[in-house]
């Protein structure tokens, strides 16, 4: 069985834009993709469908979420960084009844379906991520957070993420994989992060953290001070290593091909230099940068020296929703106003960052993040029909600047319609409803 899909606009990213272009998929599997013309030639008897006055793009890669806080929305919203963690995952998290993460979690990966998006790579505390995941049909790395301070055997926190990883491993589909996240160099002390880091690298997993994303982050890494060493001092030791997170981790060993470096806003020069040197590649999330006050990363210089950067809305908690299209516009702000210069981020370059950039910085670029005949079919499609961009100039341009999870039309992954505009709004309607009386529940009017 061969189905085609046919757009006013097909954008297969790293190759010129189509007019009235087509894909064909045969299991699971990108056979075709040319003019509307060419392709129904090729393939007379597919089932085709029609999507019109619409841009056809890869599915989009969302390259770090934290499914299960779909729901914590606005929570803290305006503290200082240090508070608004003690607020959020200190006094509010604990709040949570049982079944609350999961139902959570499982509405997270839906609103990342509805936002075009195929791949993720999530950073899970509970683990709850990995069912959700395997539920909606997403392809994903699943990284199973650790923590562990100064005071911690690291072959203790091993052990028990080893036994956490096991405990999900059944739930996993073969589009979902695990990883290791230890979740930053101010809560994962050196001894344990390359302890941790040792173990991903013996089973083959990809290594998620979130490092230098807040000025508060530098100065608790590096002199045990400040308001995160403060907050954090209430839970567990705080050591001063005398370092900014970026030369802790290179000095250490722990900047590779696989590690995933969330946000690195706070970098200068010579750190970019490092990652690039590395084989690392960044998430870039600027509107949890933006919201958390924290700052604008240098994504033009990381480019620049052919860093791989990808694009993560993150989540909830700090940036608003899962909406990969806003992420992308947010990127392309931020760049351009950081840079005082209209083409820091082009529509191309922003689109290519939410796709194929992401795809390698999760080492996935060779299965998917592009339309490229081989690699598996995952795909989206964006509604241009009253819009400004109705009438199209730039696919990129239109796609970036009206895209949106409300005219998102279909999310295909693996040849498979995991998400349907239209067809999905009882399934939206259920997971929300699941998933609110957990977020009463954090914020308290329940007691
Ligand atoms: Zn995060």
């Amino acid at each position: 069985m061969t189905e085609v899909y046919t757009a006013d606009h097909v954008l297969p990213v790293g190759a010129p834009p189509l007019r009235q272009g087509a894909v064909a998929v045969q299991d699971g599997r990108l056979v075709a993709v040319g003019t509307r013309s060419e392709v129904l030639g090729a393939f007379p008897d597919a089932q085709v469908e029609e999507l019109g006055n619409a841009v056809l793009l890869p599915a989009l890669v969302n390259a770090h979420t934290h499914l299960e806080y779909a729901t914590y929305g606005g929570f803290g919203d305006g503290l200082p960084f240090g508070d608004w963690l003690m607020n959020v995952f200190g006094a509010r998290r604990p709040r949570l009844a049982p079944g609350d993460v999961e139902a959570a979690a499982a509405l997270g990966a839906l609103l990342c379906l509805q936002s075009g998006v195929g791949t993720i790579a999530d950073a899970s505390y509970s683990g709850a991520a990995v069912a959700a995941a395997s539920e909606a049909g997403l392809r994903a790395i699943v990284h199973l957070e650790a923590f562990g301070g100064p005071d911690q055997d690291a072959e203790d926190v091993v052990a028990a993420l080893r036994e956490r990883l096991a405990g999900v491993a059944g739930s996993t589909t073969p589009l979902v994989r695990l990883g290791v996240s230890p979740h930053s160099p101010y809560t994962v002390a050196p001894a344990v992060f390359a302890a941790l880091d040792a173990f991903a690298q013996s089973e083959g997993l990809t290594v998620m953290t979130h490092v230098a994303e807040s000025p508060a982050e530098l100065e608790a890494v590096d002199a045990g001070t400040g308001p995160i060493a403060d907050a954090l001092r209430s839970l567990t030791s705080v050591e001063a290593t005398g370092q900014h997170p970026v030369d802790l981790l290179a000095g250490a060993g722990l900047l590779h091909p696989g590690v995933i470096l969330v946000h690195a806003v706070q970098i200068n020069d010579a750190q970019i230099a490092l990652i690039a040197t590395s084989g690392a590649g960044v998430v870039h999330c600027p509107r949890s940068n933006a919201i958390l006050g924290c700052g604008a990363a240098p994504i033009a210089g990381l480019r620049a020296v052919g860093v791989p950067v990808g694009i993560g809305t993150d989540s909830p908690a700090s940036a608003i929703d899962f909406d990969l299209w806003a992420e992308m516009r947010a990127a392309l702000l931020t760049a351009r106003v950081r840079e005082g210069r209209p083409d820091a981020l082009t529509a191309e370059a922003v689109l290519e960052l939410a796709t194929l950039g992401g795809a390698r910085v999760l080492g996935i670029d060779g299965l998917v993040g592009s339309l490229v005949v081989g690699k598996r079919a995952d795909l989206t499609a964006v509604d241009l029909t009253g819009t400004s961009y109705g009438v199209t100039e730039s696919a990129a341009t239109s796609a970036v600047f009206a895209g949106s999870p409300e005219r998102t039309l279909l999310t295909v992954i693996d040849g498979v319609v995991r998400y349907r505009k239209g067809a999905d709004t009882e399934r939206l309607a259920a997971c929300w409803a699941a998933a609110l009386p957990g977020r009463t529940r954090m914020i308290g009017t329940d007691d």
